[in-house]
């Protein structure tokens, strides 16, 4: 399922290049355009989601999905031992600017906490 003008959508189709990182039934990953650590990759479901705001009971095994992707991709790229960050901006205050749900996947660096 895919949304019409949905950017990531076009990734996943092939419309609009990427990078691509891992690719399986579920989940697409592929490199930032803009990166914010020296290894920023977006996991994204297949099957269009709005946010995490727009997750429903059904999509529990795909939310999984994408983080234990994320985590594999982490371990693949060498840098899971050293640490990373996971992080799902969810609409407004959160600042999600493309609205198909996904995971960054960010490492390379160390990261502070609170984000700002
Ligand atoms: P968010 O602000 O959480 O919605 O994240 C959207 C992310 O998508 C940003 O980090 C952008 O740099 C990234 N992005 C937008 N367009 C593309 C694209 N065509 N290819 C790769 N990354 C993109
Ligand atoms: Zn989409």
């Amino acid at each position: 399922m895919s949304s019409d003008n949905c950017i990531f959508c076009k990734i996943i189709a092939g419309e609009i290049p990427s990078t691509k990182v891992y690719e399986d039934d579920v989940c697409f990953a592929f490199n930032d355009l803009h990166p914010q650590a020296p290894t920023h990759i977006l996991v994204i479901p297949k099957d269009h989601i709005d946010s995490l705001d727009k997750a429903e009971p059904n999509h529990k095994e795909k939310l999984g999905h994408l983080l234990t992707a994320a985590a594999s991709i982490a371990r693949d790229k060498g840098f899971a031992d050293a640490g990373y960050r996971v992080v799902i901006n969810t609409n407004e205050d959160g600042g999600q600017t493309v609205f198909h749900l996904h995971v960054h996947l960010l490492g390379g660096r160390p990261f502070v906490f609170p984000p700002g």
